[in-house]
């Protein structure tokens, strides 16, 4: 079994960032430069915009954080979103979601300039990906296969079931994951809250992404030997032994299911700072295509 070491590689990556940050500045270059909108005082979205404008830090990007109060109309953050997009000092940005109801997410969305949409969330990103053209590919996604690339995990011919079909997720690397690329070439299969019969998916599964969002769902006696396992869930499980309150657990039974994989993500520490790494990534990669 190894450990596919997500905190690891996100540094070395973020090392690699910061090195053509500073080649970028000795040539005069542009200073990479990433915002992020935030509408109202979420817990759990103020600590990953936090973590994000603290990574723009650690490699050299400027970055800008735009706190809105909740209340705010969706003219008004469209207005925002539209000033962004003819900044020119802003090479990407990204809103976090989820947005207060009263605003459309698909409105805003599609409110962002394809150019600036480092989250990839945008149809035209989405679409060009789906074609395989140059594009912002979402971050989380982005992160799970240059984690598949960098451990020369072997995709090709192999049965990859990808457990949900959310749009930043798992729809998303489903897509990347059966295209005839390196990191690609599987026999993609997407499973959902509706699939009959789940644990004959996994036991034919080489390789399992899972991004469905329930604690240690994936158990070791629903998972064939030598198995590669993607942890992308994320919950926080109410734990009064924790200073903070809760425990992060992903959505695989991890002690358990470490003894049976050929390849791991641990929850914290796998796919989570890959996604860090990633944004960085496609803003320096917005960044350059305006020299
Ligand atoms: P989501 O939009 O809630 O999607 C969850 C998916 O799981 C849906 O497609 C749902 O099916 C499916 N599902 C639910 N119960 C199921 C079951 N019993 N069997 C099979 N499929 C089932 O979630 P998401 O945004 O993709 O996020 C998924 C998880 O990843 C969450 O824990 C989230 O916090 C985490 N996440 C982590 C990162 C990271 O950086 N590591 C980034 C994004 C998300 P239906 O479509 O039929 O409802």
């Amino acid at each position: 079994m190894k450990i596919l070491d997500g905190k690891k590689l996100s540094n070395t990556l973020k090392e690699e960032i910061k090195k053509e940050v500073s080649e970028r500045l000795i040539q005069k270059k542009k200073q990479p430069h990433l915002a992020a909108v935030i509408v109202g005082d979420d817990g759990a979205s103020l600590t990953y915009v936090g973590s994000k404008v603290r990574s723009c830090k650690q490699v050299g990007f400027l970055s800008t954080l735009i706190q809105l109060k909740s209340t705010i109309s969706e003219k008004k953050l469209l207005n925002q979103i539209n000033k962004l997009n003819k900044n020119p000092d802003i090479d990407g940005f990204i809103v976090q979601l989820p947005l207060p109801k009263h605003i459309s997410e698909e409105r805003v969305l599609l409110s962002i300039d394809p150019k600036k949409d480092v989250d990839g969330f945008h149809p035209t990103n989405f679409g060009r990906m789906a074609l395989e053209l140059p594009s912002f590919i979402p971050a989380t996604p982005f992160g799970i296969i240059e984690m598949i690339k960098r451990y020369n995990i072997k995709t090709s011919g192999k049965n990859c079931l990808v457990i949900g079909r959310s749009n930043i997720v798992g729809r998303p690397i489903s897509i990347l994951m059966s295209q005839k690329k390196s990191y690609g070439n599987a026999t993609v299969t997407t499973a959902h809250s509706k699939t009959k019969n789940l644990i004959k998916l996994t036991l034919n599964a080489d390789i399992i992404i899972s991004a469905l969002g329930i604690p240690e769902f994936l158990k070791a006696n629903m998972v064939k030997k030598n198995v590669v396992i993607i942890d992308v869930g994320i919950t926080r499980v109410i734990d009064n032994t924790n200073p903070r309150g809760y425990t992060i657990k992903g959505d695989v039974d991890f002690t358990n299911v470490l003894k049976k994989a050929g390849f791991i993500t641990p929850v914290p520490g796998g796919v989570g700072p890959m996604t860090i790494a990633m944004l960085l990534k496609n803003t320096l990669i917005a960044c350059q295509r305006k020299d």
